[in-house]
Parts: structure tokens; C-alpha cells; sequence
């Protein structure tokens, strides 16, 4: 019986509730849960052993916790009640503590992705990741427009190392996909600028930092082949070639 993915609609084949591409992502974002939990029970720990030592519980009195800390707790406790339902929607009822389900998370696969609702489970597992990271990675990620998001239009945003983002719309974004189909059309396409709005347009894109001299110089000796002058200063612009320029800059 054909049937679509409750993830991205395409066909599934029966009995699985999600298509292929969606059920190896199931995989990868279980084992990202993982690798994030661990992070944060550790954040979560530090700040309890600061602020009340011994007393293996929450601080009282007058030590304020950092709040961050406590923060990482509750998300800690949410998610393992997030992934006991998810589990239970496979029959298990016993309710085990996260560190089990997720170390038998690979063996589980096949049942989570048979689930009747295994289409909301990787919206969850999403939005559970991208809220945790912040806790455990305090670096702080400068996101670049890598494309646009397929089904609302926004503009879509990724840090490097991320695989999937998750739109505003509410669409899971495959980042490498999107960048690869982006600069496939980026080949294809040019941008009426001055050097001034190219240099602007690069550091909001791209986050390459070329000046409006160093387009104007490059113009001026033609090293921008594809580049053809309009009129009042503006260029049509092979996005290709001004890419690839300011790469070579940077
Ligand atoms: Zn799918
Ligand atoms: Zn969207």
C-alpha cells in the first residue's frame, strides 16, 4: 500500500511511517540528542556541585544558582519525558531513564519509525536539539544565509557543522542539501549592485569582508570577466565570480 512520509511527504513504503532519507535523519538526530544530553547533564552537574556541595540536591538559601545551570536540569528532565512518549508509542511502557532509551535507541529505530505520530517525533527531536545546544555550547554561532527556505520562501540560516535547521515556517532544512541546490542556482544568476551594495550584499550573505575599493580595483583590471558596468555605477554582478573573488580575499 503506497503511503507518504509524515516528514516530508514523499512516498514510504509500508509499514513505515517515514521514507528513507527521513528514517536514516531519525537515526542521526537520536544520536545528536545523545551526544547533547551527556553535555548538558554535565553543565547541570558543575552548577550543583558549585553551589551546594555534598548536598546532592538543589541548592537553598541564599546561594543563587546561575541560572543557566538549573535551566540545563529542566530541559534534562523535559526531554526524558519527551522520549518515554516517544517510546511508548513503541509499546514500552516501563518509562527508562533517557541514558537507556538512547543507548538503545539504534535497536529501537524500526519501531519509531513505524509509530503512528514518528512525523511529530523528528519535528521534536529537532527543536529539542536546537534548544539544548545553546546550553552546552556557548560559543556563540554566527549563522549565514545558505539558502532559501523551499517551501515559505524565508531566508534560511546555518553555522557551520549544523545538518538540519528548522524553519520558521515549521519545514526540518536540510543545510548541505540547501547549500548544494543554492549554489547551483547561484551559478545561474547575477545581481545588479554598486561595488559599495557588493560589498555590503557579501558581508550579509556570506560574511566575507571585501571593500567597495577592492571590487571597484578588481572591475577596474578586469578580474571580474562576467561583471558588465549598467548605468550610474551600477554592475551586473555573476554572483559566481564576486563568490569566488571574495573567497580568494578572505
Ligand atoms: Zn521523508
Ligand atoms: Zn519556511
Amino acid at each position: 500500500m503506497d503511503r507518504n512520509c509524515q516528514n516530508c511527504d514523499k512516498p514510504a513504503e509500508a509499514p513505515w511511517t517515514l521514507c528513507k532519507t527521513c528514517r536514516r535523519e531519525y537515526a542521526r538526530l537520536l544520536h545528536r540528542l545523545r551526544v547533547n544530553l551527556h553535555l548538558l547533564q554535565a553543565v547541570a552537574r558543575r552548577e550543583y556541585r558549585l553551589s551546594e556541595p555534598g548536598a546532592g540536591g538543589r541548592p537553598q538559601g541564599g546561594d543563587a544558582p546561575a541560572p543557566i545551570n538549573l535551566h540545563a536540569q529542566d530541559m534534562l528532565d523535559q526531554t526524558e519525558d519527551g522520549l518515554q512518549d516517544m517510546w511508548n508509542e513503541t509499546g514500552v511502557e516501563s518509562r527508562p531513564r533517557w541514558q537507556t532509551l538512547l543507548r538503545d535507541a539504534p535497536r529501537r529505530l524500526p519501531d519509531l519509525c513505524r509509530a503512528s505520530r514518528s512525523g511529530h517525533w523528528l519535528t521534536w527531536l529537532i527543536h529539542t536539539c536546537e534548544r539544548i545546544e545553546p546550553l552546552i555550547d556557548r560559543r556563540p554561532r554566527s549563522r549565514r544565509i545558505i539558502g532559501v527556505c523551499p517551501e515559505c520562501g524565508r531566508e534560511v540560516l546555518a553555522a557551520k557543522g549544523e545538518t538540519l535547521r528548522l524553519c520558521k515556517c515549521g519545514i526540518p532544512i536540510n543545510v548541505q542539501q540547501l547549500r548544494e541546490q543554492s549554489r547551483d542556482n547561484a551559478e545561474a544568476m547575477h545581481l545588479t549592485k554598486t561595488p559599495a551594495g557588493m560589498s555590503q550584499w557579501l558581508r550579509e550573505n556570506y560574511g566575507y569582508e571585501v571593500s567597495r575599493k577592492a571590487i571597484t580595483d578588481a572591475l577596474r583590471r578586469g578580474k571580474l570577466p562576467s561583471s558588465k558596468p549598467v548605468e550610474g555605477g551600477y554592475w551586473e554582478f555573476s554572483i559566481r565570480e564576486i563568490v569566488a573573488f571574495a573567497m580568494s580575499k578572505a
